[in-house]
């Protein structure tokens, strides 16, 4: 053996861990590693190997999570580097270029993580401006290259980093915001979305900015709200809202407990030429407001429910699970017979089954019969490896109250 060979760092798998690989799962569980020899520090690559010594592929290391490796690569010939990561980046962006060259469609998600083989690195790109998230130990280790490569691949005015989600604190890595690449990206970046106008916080804003994640599902609402009286909850910057308002709902209330958003919502329809008097805006606890106005006896054509994600951990599952039922049954007693919920989840531990089952407990206590007329998901550009399910986190339901 060469000592270059000695010199790489290697992890073998236990049989379930060498398992779990072959079916392409890019995560290596702490109990799924028998050994690791050498030392490969935090985010250093690691050879992947079967009980028996055979190499089976590459992996970043993370020695503080419990993740404790994520698969850069499944065949051993592989060579992860500048050059691999490049690839990588250039493919996922490949995937995207009919929605980068739509200039109705000013955001976009360049990379998704885990799904398009860069396990832990996020992209977004807004107009000219990319916003990435690090977030694990291997992209971090890899960050001078990823964000090289970035700058190649994608012709942009600047990369600005936002790896400053809870997530980095499981791999041991501190907060990370600032431009990482060419200038600084304005306050506020304009983007379009179905020929509309919005002002995304790159900065300050919710993980990059924007709920990309919902682009398809504001159209689908839009599909549906003519002359609706709408309920927006959990609005943040009021995307749905100002879907709704300018597909012709009569009215939008949204519900929101950031004012910073709210702002920024009443900002929107301004840009977009809509009658500010047909929004009504409602600064709170989603949750006290909605039980407000079932003492008050209001009602709607249309609630939009689409929380933060309740359960971030399997400890919190029950809890989360018991919060999407209280809201899910305020927003049936406020529907008028004939009338539409559009409910989501982003919580990834809640798979769509048991989401279907909370909120048809939640119909249940609420005393309304209830169909579903449509199922909703993330956007095409949020897509999940058929290997990888815990890619696919958001899902919704369109429900029509009888
Ligand atoms: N539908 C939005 C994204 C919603 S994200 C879009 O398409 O852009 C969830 C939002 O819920 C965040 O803006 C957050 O500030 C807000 N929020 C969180 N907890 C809340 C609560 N208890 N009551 C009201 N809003 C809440």
């Amino acid at each position: 053996m060469d000592r270059l060979w000695e010199s790489q760092p290697t992890v073998t798998l236990t049989d379930a861990g060498a398992a779990a690989l072959a079916r392409r799962h890019p995560w290596v569980f702490s109990r799924a590693v028998a050994v690791v020899a050498g030392d490969p520090g935090v985010g250093g690559t690691v050879e992947l190997r079967r009980p028996d010594g055979v190499a089976v592929g590459w992996g970043a290391f993370s020695p503080a999570s419990q993740i404790r490796a994520r698969a850069w690569s499944f065949d051993p010939a592989d060579r992860v580097d500048g050059g691999f990561l490049r690839n990588r980046v250039a493919r996922a962006v490949g995937a995207r270029s009919a929605l980068l060259a739509d200039p109705e469609r000013g955001g976009c998600r360049l990379v998704n993580a885990e799904s398009d083989g860069l396990p832990g690195v996020v992209v977004d790109r807004y107009g000219a401006w990319l916003v990435c998230q690090l977030l694990s130990a291997g992209a971090e280790r890899w960050r001078g290259e990823l964000v090289s490569a970035l700058a190649e691949v994608v012709p942009c005015a600047g990369v600005y980093e936002r790896s400053d989600a809870d997530v980095r604190s499981k791999e041991g890595l501190e907060p990370r915001v600032g431009t990482a690449w060419g200038s600084d990206p304005p306050e506020l970046v304009e983007i379009r979305e179905h020929g509309l106008r919005f002002l995304v916080d790159v900065r300050g804003g919710h993980k990059t900015g924007f709920y990309l994640d919902q682009v398809s599902n504001r159209r689908r609402l839009a599909d549906r709200c003519a002359g609706a009286e709408v309920l927006n909850c959990f609005a943040y910057t009021g995307a749905f809202s100002v879907a709704a308002l300018a597909a012709g709902a009569a009215r939008v209330t949204e519900v929101e407990s950031s004012a910073a958003a709210l702002g920024l919502g009443r900002a929107h329809t301004a840009l977009n030429g809509l009658d500010g008097a047909r929004l009504e805006q409602v600064e709170g606890n989603a949750f006290a407001v909605l039980r407000g106005f079932r003492d008050r006896g209001r009602t709607f054509d249309l609630v939009v429910l689409d929380p933060p994600k309740f359960a971030d951990s399997r400890a919190r599952l029950d809890g989360a699970c018991r919060g999407y039922k209280d809201v899910n049954l305020l927003a049936f007693k406020l529907l008028r017979p004939g009338g539409l919920l559009f409910t989501f989840s982003c919580s990834g531990l809640v798979s769509a089954e048991l989401f279907q089952k909370v909120v048809a407990g939640a119909a249940l206590d609420a005393d309304r019969d209830a169909q579903v007329v449509e199922r909703l998901g993330q956007a095409e550009d949020h897509p999940t490896l058929l290997s990888f399910p815990e890619g696919t986190y958001l899902k919704g339901l369109v429900c029509r109250v009888l």
